[in-house]
């Protein structure tokens, strides 16, 4: 038997209804926002990814799905994450001279070669927002605002916003000495990871999940501390937007992000009780991406927001039950002629928009009726070939098992 591969799932119809009630939401939630849709291909040169996301990132080294393309010498890579193929679409498609803001969402799924656990595969599914050509924290705390909003609209309370600013070029390399001179005085506690993340990107070290190192960054300086006035002020504005608009937050200093391209505002919005995977949506400012993948010097703002961590929250709160959806009737035909009755008469009732089945695979009456019960139809409808004749049919309903005669002819529902 073949099977899947490693890291990926299969969606089934329970579970693919989940899915669609969350992204309907996602959809409903993005364009109130003033977001549009956009669709990117699914890979992409590897290129894009190790300039777009960062060639120190674990994302581009260790995680990417990379291949050569068959007929040209040319490397492909299929997308790790959203953000830098929108990027490289407003360039493309020459968007960066429409009015700004530039708002795209778009639900995606994402490929990283990771190790797979509870709300950690392979393939992922991911509703993610960009939005483009503004530097003001109105723009971060709109973004912010359509998270939490679909975050709320799910009926998620378990889950907390946490929110950083690490800083613009200006003030960062300071912060980044002071941080590497901390973490150097811990050099030999720290694990293997950390001591080549603090040559290579000081800054992830904050991020890091292993017990010790986690609790020598507890004590670690604070980015917001460091701050230039300038970013600094405009985090202010930010923490001040948010509380006008009513949106609960815990300033984290931890949060920094694992892609290269962030600066200023950071956040993560964390699940309690979902265990390690707990980071359900994660975002923040990235200025200097679209100049880097040779588009105009365009600011911008955006989140991932990870569906089956949505899910895993939502199941942990027993919100994920959303309940099947039951045919209105089921019609029983007993013999041949009414068998052909009845997909004719399925097929009238379904054109008048109701939810019908009927017999396909030639049960018994008694199995029919087991099966109508099965799939919770309201009611079910007992053509038998003379009662056919007649024009008549019984209507029973399934609840209290009562029974009516009716007729075939007003037979609407
Ligand atoms: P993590 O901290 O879990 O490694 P990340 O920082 O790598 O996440 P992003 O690249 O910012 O994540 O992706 C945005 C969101 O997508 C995450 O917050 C998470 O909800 C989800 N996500 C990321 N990687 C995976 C994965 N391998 N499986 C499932 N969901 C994921
Ligand atoms: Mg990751």
């Amino acid at each position: 038997m073949i099977q899947k591969i490693k890291g990926t799932m299969d969606i089934l119809p329970d579970e693919a209804a989940l899915f669609r009630h969350i992204e309907g939401i996602m959809r409903e939630e993005a364009e109130k926002y003033g977001y549009g849709e956009i669709r990117t291909p699914t890979f992409e040169n590897t290129e894009l990814f190790v300039r777009g996301v960062g060639d120190t990132t674990d994302v581009v080294q260790k995680e990417m799905y990379t291949f050569v393309d068959r007929d040209e010498d040319r490397s492909i890579s299929l997308r790790p994450e959203g953000t830098a193929s929108v990027v490289r679409a407003i360039i493309e498609n020459g968007k960066y001279s429409d009015p700004m803001p530039l708002k795209y969402y778009y639900i995606i799924s994402c490929f990283r070669h990771e190790k797979p656990q509870a709300g950690r595969s392979r393939e992922f599914f991911q509703f993610g927002t960009e939005a483009f050509g503004s530097d003001s924290p109105a723009a971060d705390a709109t973004a912010i605002a359509l998270a939490a909003s679909v975050l709320r609209r799910l009926g998620l309370t378990n889950v907390r916003l946490h929110i950083n600013s690490i800083g613009c070029n200006d003030c960062r390399p300071a912060y980044r000495e002071a941080l590497v001179n901390y973490f150097e005085g811990h050099r030999e506690e720290l694990c293997d990871t950390c001591r080549t993340r603090l040559v290579k990107n000081p800054l992830r070290l904050l991020d890091c999940k292993s017990p010790i190192c986690s609790a020598i960054a507890d004590k670690a300086p604070r980015t917001v501390n460091h701050l230039c006035t300038a970013c600094s002020d405009k985090f202010k504005l930010l923490l001040s937007a948010l509380d006008e608009m009513g949106i609960e937050y815990e300033i984290d200093s931890r949060i920094v992000r694992g892609l290269d391209y962030y600066t200023g505002a950071v956040f993560e919005f964390i699940a309690e009780g979902i265990g390690a995977q707990s980071t359900v949506c994660g975002g923040g400012r990235y200025d200097g991406l679209v100049e880097s993948l040779g588009g105009p010097a365009l600011s911008g703002i955006g989140f991932g927001m990870g569906i089956t961590r949505v899910i895993l929250a939502m199941r942990e709160a027993g919100l994920a039950d959303l309940g099947r959806n039951t045919p209105e009737l089921y019609i029983a035909p007993l013999g041949e002629r009414a068998a052909i009755y009845a997909l004719g008469a399925a097929e009238r009732l379904r054109r008048a928009g109701k939810y019908v089945e009927c017999d396909t695979v030639g049960r018994s009456l008694k199995a029919q009726m087991k099966y109508a019960n099965k799939i919770g139809a309201k009611y079910t409808l007992i053509v038998g070939e003379s009662e056919l004749d007649a024009g008549l049919a019984q209507l029973r309903n399934m609840q209290d098992g009562t029974q009516t005669e009716v007729s075939l002819s007003d037979l609407t529902l």
